[in-house]
């Protein structure tokens, strides 16, 4: 059955099967602990041509080691830069085959999406992601299923610097600087969804940092943090 038909077919199962599901998020990860004072950068919708390089220079002149959480159609793309990505150290995380909304995705496409985009990074990589995390947030009851099967937690996001409308890079700052706390786990963008938000987000990265270690935080990729 396609999901357009589901829609059709029984609107409160689909609520149930999509809005429903978001009970089982409570044992998803939304922050790393609280002792201490490390808090984790993860970058979403990469990797990006140009500007996941950018990042991955800003980083490595930072000492500093994040999390990727990559589309699989645009991994498989771009193996080498996948490759980089984990050579610096950088966990790899998946965030679905082609970024389509798990609102939209019946549990076939759902199960598609998950093991199609685990398997492009693992590829690409040479080692599986080992985390996933939703496009949007959104989720569905057979999500959490296929998640188990490849034995991949579900990381979401303490606080996001720009969401669905564009955010200035001093305003991304202003926000990181906000919203931090110990654990926090920043959702920041390598790559467009939202026009331009990898050169934004290139542009803030610097200072953000800088920020976060004048506040005395250290940064940590989710392995260590979670
Ligand atoms: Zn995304």
């Amino acid at each position: 059955m396609s999901a357009a038909a589901w829609l059709m077919a029984a609107p409160a199962l689909w609520a149930g099967y999509t809005w429903g599901s978001h009970l089982l998020t409570l044992g998803s990860a939304w922050r790393g602990p609280r002792a201490g004072r490390r808090v984790a950068l993860t970058f979403d919708d990469g990797p990006d041509p140009e500007q996941t390089p950018r990042v991955l220079d800003i980083l490595a002149a930072h000492g500093a080691t994040a999390t990727f959480f990559l589309i699989g159609q645009r991994a498989a793309r771009a193996g080498a830069l996948v490759r980089r990505i984990a050579a610096a150290g950088h966990d790899l995380g998946n965030h679905t085959w082609s970024h389509r909304s798990l609102w939209l995705s019946g549990p076939r496409e759902t199960g598609r999406q998950v093991r199609q985009g685990h398997d492009a990074i693992a590829q690409a990589a040479g080692a599986p992601p080992r985390f996933f995390r939703p496009p949007w947030g959104m989720t569905n009851l057979a999500l959490f299923a296929e998640l188990r099967g490849l034995a991949t937690p579900c990381v979401f996001w303490t606080a996001q610097t720009e969401g669905r409308s564009p955010a200035s890079p001093a305003l991304q700052v202003e926000r990181a600087r906000r919203r931090i706390g110990p654990g926090t786990i920043l959702d920041l963008h390598d790559a467009d969804g939202v026009r331009g938000a990898g050169a934004r987000l290139v542009e803030a990265l610097p200072a953000m940092i800088s920020m976060l270690a004048a506040e005395g935080y250290s940064l940590a990729p989710l392995r260590d943090l979670l």
